[in-house]
């Protein structure tokens, strides 16, 4: 059965394999979206990269597009569209800036676990607003001392009457100062237990703003639950069953979350060509000049035809309904190395340029580079896609880290 049943595409994956086809709507979305970023967040990209908000006219735009609509259910405001669908959308709105698409992510981080795991009442009130993007999501896993292992969250979550009281924190979360609500895990007794919390209510407490290298534009930082109170009915799934959320959530997220680093990929590429194009040496443009330009371009664009199509194949698998817990951390992996080496080629080429802040490229590979940590360490994926493998193969594998 399909993630986001019904899906508008059924097909067999290992047909797709051989053949990476896009449907009506799907290129239709490509159309529309490429349209939007080309005509108006290309022009106001950096000022968006300091402000982090989008002009009340191109905010109403974004948000009449439905991104995220495209691929949940209509019960709950959306068309019932392909996950495909919506990673080209990602795809298409990061070519120029992370901040747009990263709203469509977060909220996507939280919608996802509320439509599998949530009661249905925790969908019909929180899902509609989430899917057309009139509030805001996040997810907190993180804390001071892990960013990758439930075993040692501090978060507790102690049972009380009618609902539990949640003490701890968690660092670097994307969207705490800002969003609505957010998905929690915390330790419930030996277990990890998923709650939705809101962020208007007693008990939470924005900290520490946090400031990255890819940009300052986007929120992230500090939160801390101090007696907070959720209601029995905010719990998602059962108690005890957050590690599993956890783990599926950030399965397919990981297949999101890359998508948001090809558009980046595409962009060190398309400003390569043309300043291979138009920078000369003695009257020669580099580009047809020197052979190492030239490899540097080709090396650029086969990892990125390479991550294309290992990119679609998986989400062929997602609309297919079929597992994708090894492809998550394998496709996060060749994106992390493939797209930090496609931007650092890009630097390389501009020169001294490539260095400049008043060229994009150096951005580009600032934003590359958070790949490597963010929704996971490089090294915890090998250790899951590793573990995917063996699986495959009959081994029975914990899925708890080493
Ligand atoms: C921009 C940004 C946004 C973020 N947004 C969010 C968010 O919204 N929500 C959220 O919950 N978190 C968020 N994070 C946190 C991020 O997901 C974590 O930082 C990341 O998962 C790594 O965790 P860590 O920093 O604790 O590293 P650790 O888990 O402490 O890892 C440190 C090192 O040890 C290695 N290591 C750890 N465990 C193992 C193991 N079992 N096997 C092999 N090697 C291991 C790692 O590979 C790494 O090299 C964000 C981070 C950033 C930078």
């Amino acid at each position: 059965m399909g993630l986001f049943v019904p899906s508008i595409r059924r097909r067999n994956s290992e047909d797709i394999v051989m053949d990476i086809s896009f449907s009506f709507e799907e290129l239709e979305i490509k159309k529309a979206v490429r349209k939007f970023v080309r005509n108006d967040i290309l022009p106001i990209y950096r000022e968006l990269d300091e402000r982090g908000e989008l002009p009340e006219e191109i905010r109403k735009k974004f948000l009449s597009m439905g991104l995220l609509r495209s691929v949940f259910l209509e019960a709950y405001g959306g068309v019932g569209g392909s996950f495909t669908g919506l990673i080209i959308a990602l795809k298409e709105l990061s070519y120029a800036s992370l901040v747009p698409s990263w709203v469509v992510f977060e909220n996507f981080m939280l919608a996802y676990p509320l439509l599998h795991y949530g009661s249905d009442f925790l969908k019909a009130t929180y899902l509609p607003g989430l899917i057309s993007l009139d509030t805001l999501g996040a997810l907190a896993f993180t804390e001071d001392d892990t960013g990758s292992d439930p075993a040692q969250l501090k978060t507790v979550a102690k049972k009380a009457d009618g609902g539990w009281i949640i003490n701890g924190s968690k660092r670097f979360i994307t969207h705490s100062g800002i969003c609505n609500h957010m998905i929690i895990f915390t330790k419930t007794g030996d277990n990890t237990t998923a709650f939705l919390v809101e962020s208007k209510k007693r008990g939470y407490k924005v900290g520490k703003r946090e400031t990255f290298v890819h940009t300052k534009a986007v929120d992230n930082g500090d939160v801390y639950f101090e007696d907070y109170f959720a209601p029995d009915d905010h719990v998602i799934g059962k108690v005890g069953q957050g590690f599993e959320i956890l783990l599926r959530t950030e399965a397919i997220g990981k297949i999101a979350f890359s998508s948001l680093f090809v558009g980046v990929g595409q962009r060190a590429i398309d400003l390569s060509l043309n300043y291979a194009r138009t920078r000369t040496h003695r009257g020669s443009p580099i580009g047809h000049k020197f052979q190492m330009t030239q490899a540097k371009l080709a090396r650029m664009i086969t990892k990125l035809n390479a991550i294309n199509a290992y990119l679609y194949q998986v989400c062929a698998k997602v609309d297919c309904g079929e597992d994708i817990f090894l492809d998550g951390a394998a496709l996060k992996l060749l994106v992390a190395n493939d797209i930090k080496e496609i931007t650092s080629d890009a630097m390389e080429i501009h020169g001294a340029y490539g260095l400049s802040e008043e060229y994009d490229v150096a951005n580009l590979y600032r934003i590359a580079i958070i790949a490597q940590v963010v929704m996971g360490s490089l090294d915890i994926q090998r250790v899951i896609t590793a573990k995917g493998m063996l699986a495959m193969h009959g081994e029975i594998c914990e899925l708890v880290l080493p």
